[in-house]
């Protein structure tokens, strides 16, 4: 599923190739894909400049000077490409769409910019859709309010982390760092990642984690993203096959998918157990469960 890294690697790859440009046309192929209404189709996609590009939670939004904004949700399998003559990017959902001729069958939407360039919404399983919202709405803090503060921010201290924490004591700290009114776009991926990194068993309860075991929370949180966004979350510049490890999400894993292998730290072998109702991956050695201090 695209998190926030893939999302934030779409955002930056099309800001640039996007913004000053305009829509002139949409092919839509599959309807329950692209909730946008004829009328405003009309009134304020078309011919309306790109702004700007950018992305809330695993929300990506393309501002218009219609003072509207296109926004896209890739749920499960959503991926976008980008293609302009010889020239593509693409970034989502890692399957052979991101390199074959398109459209091709998961092809769901068809941008068509006033240069001839074409964004291609590609979504295999169709969960994802296309909406047009205001603008001003977007920015309106009540849209978002059931979205906790995004850890790349830079007001996103470990101060934020601990008040945001605290509100859940007796919850395990998988669960929570999986709860998006905690912390926007944190998939299980990068949960596991981050527990990994700071050492802290998935079960704990809030209540038994230190002070110091927050602020390294807080440091391997933003360095497990910052990290895969590095890497390109999953683009077609390190996509290989469908049947490959390249492409995946997973290339920068120390411990996700990894049961059963040596944990990179200790040796000790990686396990899957299953905590807040999700596959959980863990070194059981160099993540001890806190006993009472
Ligand atoms: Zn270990």
């Amino acid at each position: 599923m695209p998190e926030l890294p893939e999302v934030e690697t779409i955002k930056r790859g099309l800001k640039d190739l996007v913004t000053g440009l305009s829509v002139k046309e949409v092919v839509i192929k599959n309807h329950k894909s692209f909730l946008i209404d004829e009328n405003t189709k009309e009134l304020f996609l078309f011919n309306h400049k790109v702004l700007d590009v950018k992305r809330r939670a695993k929300l990506l939004m393309i501002n218009l000077d219609s003072d509207y904004s296109l926004v896209f949700h890739l749920k499960m399998t959503g991926q976008l490409v980008y293609v302009n003559h010889n020239y593509r990017f693409g970034a989502g959902h890692p399957t052979d769409s991101l390199i074959h001729q398109l459209p091709d069958k998961s092809t769901r939407v068809i941008f068509i910019f006033n240069n001839k360039a074409k964004l291609f919404f590609n979504d295999q399983r169709k969960f994802g859709w296309i909406k047009i919202i205001p603008t001003a709405l977007l920015t309106d803090k009540d849209f978002f309010k059931y979205h906790g503060p995004e850890p790349l921010d830079l007001l996103f201290s470990s101060d934020v982390l601990y008040q945001r924490l605290l509100k859940h004591p007796n919850s395990k700290i998988k669960a929570v760092l999986l709860n998006q009114t905690v912390l926007s776009g944190l998939g299980n991926i990068y949960v596991d990642e981050s527990l990994w990194m700071s050492k802290i068993n998935p079960l704990t309860t809030v209540n038994r984690l230190t002070e110091k075991n927050i602020v390294v929370l807080h440091r391997s949180i933003q360095s497990v993203l910052n990290k895969s966004i590095s890497l390109g979350g999953s683009t077609d510049r390190n996509y290989v096959d469908a049947k490959g490890n390249k492409g995946s999400y997973l290339k920068f894993a120390n411990v996700f998918r990894k049961e059963n292998q040596p944990c990179p730290r200790c040796s000790n072998l990686i396990v899957k157990q299953k905590i807040a109702g999700r596959g959980t991956h863990f070194c059981p050695n160099c993540q001890k469960i806190e006993i009472e201090k």
